[in-house]
């Protein structure tokens, strides 16, 4: 049943395709997670050059071939504007991303303090300070100083707004539905206590969002495991999921969340039942890992025209694989585990999508038994470190 997932574990599986479904379905069986099945952003229906209806379409038709009768979910990603809404609305979707990070100033943490009191000064600063400074209890998320407010109002004050226009103008157009905040690809990390005073905003003005996504430190590159100090973002994702429990209305959600196998036992421990992570990029690559092994001049192909449209395609993306580290092997499916070919490869998809579009889907389709049981191991693996 296609409905909001609220408060339940949520785990999402983009698909560019519209073939991944079934080894999507077989995977989450019998796990403790609700799926989305339908995940797409503008951004990637723009490269894919598919609608939300026909993503929608796409998933129902596995959903009910498989007959998945447990609630499923849709998302409309990483929404940037009202105009992005109707569309998705139309279609059917039920879990709505909202990105405002354009309306996100990551100077803040650099700027003086002259400057910041320049720029806090179109907020309502008094009733701001009036509210989260002098608390009584430092929190392990920390405290409010005149600074660190400062700071936060400055870098994610206009965001907020702007996420309440969006919530207001989609609690227009639908009733019931799940709604996320997403800050997850702006420059600088969220700090816990600017997480804190997201969820704090966001509830004080009337959002009633079941999700959230802040930029965790370290790297979350497309694909790939996670960059960065473990043990750091073991203590910062404690933090996180404190200010989670203490409101206790939303779960966290992990973006660019495949892959991450080093990662998933910490949220697992910290984040528990309020948890939603988010794939995407990662089930068109166990597509290509199968052309890899069943049609390897039509794999050739695309990884030639990725080598040529890395360097462009790459640049909405935070990537940092480097053409001139391509492994130089003819055993082609073990491209698939290498970390520069897998970034390389998962980028440029809208390329490859582009060129070679009805063969890709052509090809996977005559192997549609070896995508669903790769697809099937891949994500095995993903939720079994997140029990
Ligand atoms: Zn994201």
């Amino acid at each position: 049943m296609l409905t909001p997932l609220s408060l339940s574990p949520s785990f999402g599986f983009g698909d560019r395709l519209g073939l991944a479904t079934p080894g999507h379905i077989a995977a989450v069986r019998s796990t403790k997670f609700a799926p989305i099945f339908a995940q797409q952003s503008v951004r990637e229906n723009t490269r894919t050059g598919r609608t939300p209806q026909q993503v929608m379409d796409d998933a129902k038709r596995a959903v009910d071939a498989a007959q998945w009768g447990a609630p499923w979910g849709a998302d409309a990603d990483h929404l940037k504007t009202v105009d992005d809404l109707p569309p998705f609305v139309e279609a059917g979707y039920t879990f709505f991303t909202v990105d405002p990070g354009d309306h996100v100033d990551n100077a803040a943490d650099a700027d003086s303090l002259a400057v910041l009191e320049q720029k806090v000064a179109g907020a309502n600063w008094d009733q701001l300070s009036a509210l989260y400074l002098h608390q009584k209890r430092e929190q392990v998320w920390g405290q409010f100083d005149a600074e660190t407010l400062m700071r936060a109002t400055v870098k994610y004050g206009r965001a907020i707004q702007h996420a309440v226009t969006m919530f207001k103008r989609l609690s227009e157009m639908k009733d019931e539905f799940d709604f996320e905040m997403s800050v997850d690809e702006t420059d600088s990390p969220t700090t816990p206590l600017e997480h804190f005073f997201i969820a704090s905003e966001l509830t004080r003005l009337g959002v009633r969002f079941t999700s959230l996504a802040p930029r965790f430190i370290g790297r979350f590159e497309k694909g790939v495991d996670y960059l960065g100090d473990l043990d750091a973002l073991d203590a910062e994702l404690a933090k996180h999921a404190a200010v989670t429990s203490h409101f206790g209305t939303y779960k966290l959600s992990l973006h660019s969340g495949s892959d991450k196998f080093s990662v998933y036992p910490l949220i697992a421990k910290h984040w528990r039942e309020r948890i939603h992570v988010k794939t995407a990029g990662t089930s068109y690559l166990e597509a290509l890992r199968v052309l890899a092994k069943h049609e390897t001049d039509l794999f050739m192909k695309i990884y030639a025209l990725g080598c040529e449209r890395y360097e462009e395609d790459k640049r909405t993306y935070h990537v940092s694989a480097k053409l001139d580290l391509l492994p130089n092997t003819d055993d082609l499916p073990s491209l698939l585990n290498d970390f520069h070919a897998r970034e390389m490869l998962h980028v440029t998809f809208g390329s490859a999508l582009a060129q070679f579009g009805a063969g890709i889907r052509s090809s996977l389709v005559k192997h549609a038994d070896a995508y669903q049981q790769g697809l099937q191991a891949h994500f095995d693996k993903h939720l079994s470190l997140l029990k």
